[in-house]
């Protein structure tokens, strides 16, 4: 299998099937906590990386080599190597994933391009998206996600806010806290009140467990979380 990874069990999700909407890491941050290591060659252009008829193929024979796992799934959740929307079928992913396994569907995504109207547009059709904001601090967040050029911390707060006007399905926010670099008071006021204003259904609160892109990136204390948690106030929780 080239697009689909798992399924995963997760009390988030219950469970749950990976579709990636590329073959190799496809990417617009090099975020210095990600899981796949460094961006080799970051891409803002968004196109078609793969046909929609490619990995929906693929996801028709995982279904008929799985029946019993098929018949249980809760989610196909879009995310894989790098960042989904880049990919301009993800509208097409969204429904054909949906139609052929009747469960529903997420989108995991780093939030880059959601300033845009059209991508925001082609992702409405999901059940849940689960966008990511690591820093509502330029400086903070050129640290964390090492965006490629073009890439703007205003055009994601503002896309957001839009998202969530836009989409009736659930939106989850994830947090990626990081020690010593966005877990200080200041920088969690200043979340705090974009979390606000973005008004995600819940705030899921995560810190580095698995091996990361760039050494020393250490996760923020279960003490320091419950803190961060108690000030973004009852939609968050801990993952
Ligand atoms: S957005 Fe995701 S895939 Fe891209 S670099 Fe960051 S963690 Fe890795």
């Amino acid at each position: 299998m080239k697009y689909i990874y798992g399924p995963i069990k997760s009390r988030r999700l219950g469970l749950s099937l990976g579709l990636s909407l590329s073959l190799r890491k496809v990417c617009n941050f090099d975020c210095i906590y990600c899981q796949w290591g460094r961006t080799s060659s970051q891409v803002s252009e968004r196109k078609e990386y793969v046909a929609a008829a490619e990995i929906i193929a693929e996801l028709k024979s995982w279904l008929l080599e799985y029946p019993v796992e098929a018949k249980k799934l809760n989610f196909v959740t879009l995310s894989g190597f790098g960042e989904p929307t880049l990919n301009t079928c993800i509208g097409e992913v969204i429904e054909s994933a949906r139609e052929a396994t009747g469960a529903k569907v997420a989108v995991i995504t780093n939030s880059t391009l959601l300033g845009s109207p059209e991508v925001r547009k082609s992702i409405l059709s999901a059940d849940l998206i689960v966008p990511s904001l690591d820093a509502v601090d330029e400086e903070i967040f050129k640290k964390i996600d090492r965006p490629c050029s073009g890439v703007e911390l205003d055009s994601i707060l503002e896309g957001l806010v839009a998202l969530r006007k836009e989409f009736n399905g659930q939106i989850w926010l994830e947090i990626m806290l990081l020690s010593g670099i966005n877990d200080d008071i200041k920088h969690i006021e200043d979340l705090v009140k974009w979390v606000k204003l973005i008004n995600p259904d819940k705030v899921q609160l995560n810190s580095p467990v698995r091996s990361t892109a760039e050494s020393g990136v250490l996760p923020v204390d279960k003490k320091r979380l419950a803190e961060i948690r108690g000030m973004l106030g009852d939609k968050a929780e801990i993952i």
